[in-house]
Order: C-alpha cells, then sequence, then structure tokens
C-alpha cells in the first residue's frame, strides 16, 4: 500500500460496509475482483443494520419480550416471582452479541480478500475518492465504484436531537436506564417496535402519530390487532396528532402538539423520534461525477443498480426504497454480478417486509387493499390463528394468514401474516411468489403438523373454496 497523499489503486472500491456493502465487496472478491471497501464507523463493520439496527432492536425485542411474558405464566403453571429487569447487564449482553457478529464479518472481508480502509470517502471525480480521517490512504483510484452509504434518520426541526433527551433509534437502543415516561413520535415499523420493547421493559409510553392509524403502511385489519395489544400493555396512542415544540417543565420535557386542531401537552423524560430516515448522501460530494438523485433524494439507479454515471453503482438504503437490509444483500450481490460482467438485473416483486411487532406482522408481494385499488381481480383466503393447532400449543392464537391470488389462474400474488413468527413465516410465501406458485401449490405441499406454516397451506385452501380446518359459508 502507498502511504501518504499519493492514491492507492484498486479495481473495485466500495463505500460503505453494511449489509449492502460488505456483501458486495465480498462478492466482488469471490468473482475474482480486487476490492478495496471504505467505511467511515471507528466501530467497525455492518452497517446501520448490525450495529445500531436489525441485530442489537432484536436482541432487545427479544428479553422484553420475556420479560414481559414471563409475568404472564401463572395461567400455565408456571409462577414468576420478583422479576427485574437489569438494563446495564441487558445493554452488555446485547452488545456482545453484536461484537460477535461485527467480527465474524471482518473476518469474512479478510478471508475473501477485500481490503478494508477506514475514514470518510467522497467522490473527486468518477475514477477517484478522497478518504478523510485516514493517515495511511488519502485517495483510491478505481474503475468502478458501489455506494453503500446506508441512510440518516429525519428530524423534526422544532425537536432536533441532542442525543440525551430527544433521541434517535440508536441512542434509545443503547439506554442503560429504561425512562419512566417515554414519548415515541412516529408509529412506523421502527417506532411500534422500540414503543412496544421500552414498554414490556417498564417505560410508560405514548405515541403519537399524524394519520388517522399506527403502521401507516399496514392494512388496518393487521394494524389494529397490534394498536389492541399496545393498549393492553397500557401505551397511550394519538392519531392525526403533529408535535409543535417543546420546553421543559420540573426536570422533564414538556411538549406541544396539536391533535385534531386542538393544542395538547404531553410529559416525558424522554422524546424517541422515529418519523422515518432520508438517504445518506451529503458528504459524498456526487457532483464530481455523473450521478444524480431522484425527486425523494435517492441516487437514481436502473435495474442493473448502475448510477447515471457507468463506473458508479448504489445499493441499499441510498438507492431507494424499500430501506430494509435483505433488500441491500441482494442489490449488493447483483452489483458484484453486474461489475463482473453478468447479465443480472433486480425485480422487486417479492421483496418480503417484517415487522417485528407484537404480534409480528411480515408481509410479501401484492396486498388485497392495493389489489382493490389497482383493479385486480384477486381471490382471498384467510386463515385464523385460533384455528391452528400449533398456535394453541404455543398460547398464541391471535392473528391470521391471508393469501392473495389472482383469480384466473390462482397464482400467488400476495401473502400477508400477523400473529405468531410471522417473521419465519413469510420466508415459504416469498419462495412461492419467486416460483409463480398457485394456490394449489401451497395446498397440496404436504406442511407438518402441528406448525404454524400449516396457516399458509390452510389460507390456500381456503381460497380455494376447500378449507378444512375452518368453516366459512360459502357466498
Ligand atoms: P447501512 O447499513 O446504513 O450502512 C452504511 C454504511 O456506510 C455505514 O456503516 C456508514 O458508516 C457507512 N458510510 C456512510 N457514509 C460513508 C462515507 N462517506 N464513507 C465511508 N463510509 C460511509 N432492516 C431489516 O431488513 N430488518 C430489520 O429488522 C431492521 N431493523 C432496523 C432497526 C432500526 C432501529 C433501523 C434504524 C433500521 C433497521 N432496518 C432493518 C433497516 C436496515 O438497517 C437498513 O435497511 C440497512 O442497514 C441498509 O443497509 P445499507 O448497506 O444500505 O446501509
Amino acid at each position: 500500500m502507498v502511504v501518504g497523499e499519493v492514491a492507492v489503486e484498486t479495481q473495485v472500491v466500495v463505500i460503505g460496509g453494511g449489509p449492502g456493502g460488505y456483501v458486495c465487496a465480498i462478492r466482488l472478491a469471490q468473482l475474482g475482483k480486487q476490492v478495496m471497501l471504505v467505511e467511515k464507523d471507528p466501530l467497525g463493520m455492518g452497517g446501520i443494520c448490525l450495529n445500531h439496527g436489525c441485530i442489537p432492536s432484536k436482541a432487545l425485542i427479544h428479553v422484553s419480550s420475556l420479560a414481559d411474558s414471563s409475568k404472564h405464566m401463572a395461567d400455565i403453571g408456571i409462577s414468576v416471582e420478583n422479576i427485574h429487569v437489569d438494563m446495564k447487564k441487558m445493554q452488555l449482553w446485547k452488545t456482545g452479541v453484536v461484537t460477535n457478529l461485527r467480527k465474524g464479518v471482518e473476518n469474512l472481508c479478510k478471508q475473501n480478500g477485500v481490503e478494508v480502509v477506514f475514514g470518510e470517502a467522497h467522490f473527486e471525480s468518477n475514477r477517484r475518492i478522497g478518504i478523510a480521517g485516514n493517515h495511511d490512504v488519502a485517495a483510491i483510484e478505481f474503475q468502478q465504484a458501489v455506494v453503500a452509504t446506508g441512510s440518516v434518520p429525519i428530524e423534526i426541526p422544532s425537536l432536533k436531537f441532542n442525543g440525551n433527551t430527544i433521541i434517535s433509534s440508536t441512542e434509545a437502543l443503547q439506554l442503560d436506564v429504561i425512562p419512566k415516561d417515554l414519548l415515541v413520535i412516529g408509529t412506523g415499523y421502527n417506532g411500534i417496535e422500540m414503543g412496544t420493547m421500552l414498554a414490556k421493559l417498564g417505560s410508560k409510553v405514548k405515541m403519537l402519530e399524524k394519520g388517522p392509524k399506527i403502521l401507516p403502511g399496514v392494512e388496518a385489519e393487521v394494524s389494529s390487532i397490534v394498536e389492541r395489544r399496545l393498549k393492553e400493555l397500557g401505551v397511550e396512542i394519538y392519531l392525526n396528532c403533529m408535535a409543535e415544540s417543546y420546553g421543559e417543565q420540573n426536570g422533564k420535557l414538556s411538549i406541544k402538539a396539536i391533535q385534531e386542531g386542538k393544542q395538547i401537552e404531553l410529559i416525558a423524560d424522554k422524546v424517541l423520534v422515529v418519523i422515518g430516515r432520508k438517504p445518506n448522501v451529503e458528504s459524498l460530494r456526487l457532483m464530481n461525477t455523473k450521478a444524480a438523485l431522484d425527486e425523494k433524494g435517492f441516487i437514481k439507479v436502473n435495474e442493473k443498480m448502475q448510477s447515471l454515471d457507468p463506473r458508479i453503482y448504489a445499493i441499499g438504503d441510498v438507492a431507494g426504497n424499500p430501506m430494509l437490509a435483505h433488500k441491500a444483500f441482494m442489490e449488493g450481490k447483483l452489483a458484484a454480478q453486474v461489475i463482473s460482467g453478468d447479465e443480472s438485473a433486480f425485480h422487486s416483486r417479492a421483496v418480503p417486509a417484517v415487522i417485528f411487532s407484537d404480534p409480528e406482522i411480515a408481509y410479501v408481494g401484492l396486498m388485497e387493499k392495493e389489489a382493490l385499488e389497482k383493479g385486480v381481480k384477486v381471490k382471498v383466503g384467510k386463515f385464523p390463528f385460533r384455528a391452528l393447532g400449533r398456535a394453541a400449543t404455543m398460547e398464541s392464537p391471535i392473528g391470521f394468514v391471508k393469501v392473495v391470488a389472482d383469480f384466473d389462474s390462482d397464482v400467488l400474488l400476495g401473502v400477508e401474516v400477523v400473529g405468531p413468527n410471522a417473521s419465519d413465516l413469510i420466508s415459504e410465501a416469498s419462495l412461492a411468489i419467486e416460483m409463480g406458485a398457485r394456490l394449489e401449490d401451497l395446498a397440496l405441499t404436504i406442511h407438518p403438523h402441528p406448525t404454524l406454516p400449516e396457516g399458509l397451506m390452510e389460507a390456500a385452501e381456503v381460497a380455494m373454496g376447500k378449507a378444512i380446518h375452518f368453516y366459512s359459508k360459502k357466498s
């Protein structure tokens, strides 16, 4: 490696070591490319997902659910007394989980021959990036660059993040004291996941949503099941409500909000603002290349993840919705294939989405409401978990599996699950949609009994009018 101001050279440089970036770099190396990856987070590789998102949040959600269910086990013959939540210990455990996984990613990069450089990258041209904050490498010259810089949280101008009382998901996942009163602004998946987790750990949670229902992107019959559970956990939900400003009152925050034209005041120790994320492009100096942004601020790419500058690719959160780790993984692999001469292209017909709420929600493909809005004639089959043996044995009889199929051909178009382990159930549906399966394929596949995936088979039978374990009158 050349030291100082002289640029080092590589075939491909990847900017960002999150799920998009590290997967792309490893696949490029596997395909014989010389790859350098630049990451600015001194913590190491893994991006938001591993360090501040998917993994720490799911670790804490898991533990909070254990704490909550241990309070309610007397009915099934297990008495647990004096439940005590040690938040500091919980954080230590979570950090251990994250650190181990991060080391795993770093080892994989090393083993595959990906050279990782720490520092913040910006484009000097479409052949060269400069790197700030690295004593050894000041610049890298490349043939192709892949931008995988992810996203950053959106702020409310009148409630700017201060890292202490007004926080983003990153700080919420590091709390080592449970806030007594927590206000969550935004009820997208992050708000719901984190609000539920902290309510289960003992916070008095209030949630504020500007729209008429929680979980704006999810069908009402699904979100209402989660809303009911939140209320059981003591969460107060304020709909059609916008936070306006805040002040301090007796050591607490006093948040002024407008709900249906009336001003209300909410008191909290901490305010968690989770109103969405935006593509992270600001420091990249893309103006030194031909790459351009779309109207939402994402880097414009074609189905090969190539930007308007043919030397520059973009993947993951910075390249468009949905902002999900598994979409970033797939785009990372795809960009690597394309750069290595493959004719691959990305088609997002079956990108599943999961919300680790209580109960969990997962969906993939076309939803019933969307089909209706688009005028697509569909068949729908809905099977409730209360009719499923396995759900009863798990004490989880709430929710349903819904399948949506093309009316004439029976080809599966979409699946929605709200209920136990929805996050695991959706993968069979994704595979079925990817493979062009029909309702009959799901119905005739022998599913082991008693298991939750039987719900998918049963929902397909309902759609075909042949349900055994659920009676619905013929229309
Ligand atoms: P990121 O993971 O954001 O990685 C980008 C990397 O680029 C970062 O490491 C950053 O430091 C680095 N970087 C940025 N700019 C530069 C620069 N100029 N130079 C060098 N390095 C740079 N998704 C799911 O699918 N499932 C979940 O359960 C889930 N839970 C989430 C929970 C939370 C609280 C949050 C915030 C997100 C969650 N997500 C989840 C979304 C998921 O984290 C993102 O979709 C995913 O991380 C995107 O991957 P990425 O590679 O595009 O970017």
